[in-house]
């Protein structure tokens, strides 16, 4: 395999600093050509210095003295301010961009760096949720292949490798997050500190409050409606509390197959950083010799109302599931505030699907348009 120079977009983030963990473990095969953050001044100047990237960028201009003060002596360029990201996304110097921004913010620059034809491993499931169809036409237009990182769309990439032939059902897999066994009527007292205790997985804070309502299932239907082409009513999901099973595809013959591993994000972003190739990751297999419990049930959607709003945006189409994802993430942003209860979270953004001014066919500006008329209708609401 030639090596690689990875631009990775939120470095400082869950997804960004495990990318790095699997680039430490392979520094013949991968190198860094940019690392991005927010405001994590601190980390971002750690790993620089770790990492050595040709440029960094820190949107929160505020932050950029000091992130330029300790990194300009090293020879690393910093830039700053949102407008930065997409110019830095498509520079032509790197191999591959990884896009783990969270929320809408990651549209821009994942729009740069597909125009500009680089290979995408792409995280933020926000970004093709809210404009899938202009994200996909995009790709194919400058044939950049866009590889999932989301473990359950790198499952099922992964079960789709030498498979040419028709698909009958996706199962994506779901552990059900902490509250699969909570009664609805308790729902009305969840706390920030219990939802954001995700019993398989640690993540960012906006995911983990998704996995938690299960909007992140349902973000996850549209994302793999968009990856893979198949219609919303052939993708189905299962929840699965052990998170072995990363996702499941039925073929028209009625094989099943399924990627297992353990629940671990650096196997996804490595698989999407070294495709078609797979590199050795350490720890990371299976252990059959003792008993392995496996459970697949039918999601409660009515406890989890948000899994059956996606179901919706996907069937509205146009910008019905730009505008969902609007509001889910002012309606998340206001819970992890203390502004909102978790229980109202599916409310604003059902209102706020039914409030926003329809666009069958939206383009880029439509989309801008939606998403800041979505969240001011959420916030109204809130
Ligand atoms: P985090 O919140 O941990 O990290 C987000 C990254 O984006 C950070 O580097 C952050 O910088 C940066 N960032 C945040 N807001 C902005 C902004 N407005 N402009 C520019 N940069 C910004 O998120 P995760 O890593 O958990 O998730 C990233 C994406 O991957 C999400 O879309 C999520 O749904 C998806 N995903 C995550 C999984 C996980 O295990 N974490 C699993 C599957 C998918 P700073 O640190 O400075 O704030
Ligand atoms: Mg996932």
């Amino acid at each position: 395999m030639k090596k690689k120079r990875i631009s990775i977009l939120g470095s400082t983030g869950s997804i960004g600093a495990q990318t790095l963990e699997v680039i430490k473990l392979h520094p013949d095969l991968f190198e860094v050509e940019v690392l991005t953050a927010h405001s994590n001044a601190d980390l971002l100047i750690e790993q620089a210095l770790e990492f050595h990237p040709n440029a960094v960028v820190i949107t929160n201009e505020e932050k950029y003295k000091k992130v330029a003060e300790a990194l300009t002596p090293h020879f690393i360029k910093v830039y700053a301010g949102e407008k930065a990201l997409p110019e830095i996304a498509a520079w032509d110097t790197a191999d591959m961009v990884v896009s783990a921004l969270v929320g809408f913010a990651g549209l821009r620059p994942a729009l740069a760096a597909l125009n500009a034809g680089k290979a995408m491993a792409l995280a933020n499931k926000e970004t093709l949720v809210a404009a899938g169809s202009l994200i996909t036409k995009t790709a194919m237009e400058k044939k950049a292949p866009v590889i999932p990182v989301d473990s359950e769309h790198s499952a099922i990439f992964q079960c789709l490798v030498g498979e040419p032939g028709e698909i009958e059902k996706l199962y994506l897999t779901a552990s059900g997050g902490p509250f699969l066994h909570t009664a609805a009527e308790d729902f009305a007292t969840i706390t920030k500190a219990q939802a954001l205790k995700h019993p398989n997985w640690t993540m960012g804070a906006k995911v983990t409050i998704d996995s938690a309502t299960m909007m992140n299932k349902g973000l996850e239907v549209i994302e793999a409606y968009w990856l893979f082409g198949i219609a919303a009513e052939k993708i189905k999901v299962v929840v699965h509390p052990q998170s072995i099973v990363h996702s499941m595809v039925q073929f028209i013959d009625g094989s099943v197959k399924a990627q297992l591993g353990l629940p671990d994000m650096k196997l996804p972003i490595q698989y999407a950083l070294s495709f078609p190739q797979r590199l050795s990751l350490p720890n990371a297999g299976l252990d059959f010799s003792n008993p392995l419990h496996l459970e697949f049930f039918s999601p409660d959607v009515e406890k989890f109302h948000c899994l059956a709003l996606a179901y919706e945006a996907l069937l509205r189409g146009g910008n019905i599931p730009c505008a969902m994802n609007a509001a889910n993430e002012i309606a998340v942003a206001a819970f992890l505030e203390d502004k909102l209860a978790f229980a109202h979270i599916p409310g604003v953004v059902e209102k706020t699907m039914s409030a926003v001014s329809f666009i069958i066919d939206p383009d880029y500006e439509n989309l801008i348009a939606t998403h800041t008329e979505a969240q001011q209708i959420a916030s109204t609401y809130i």
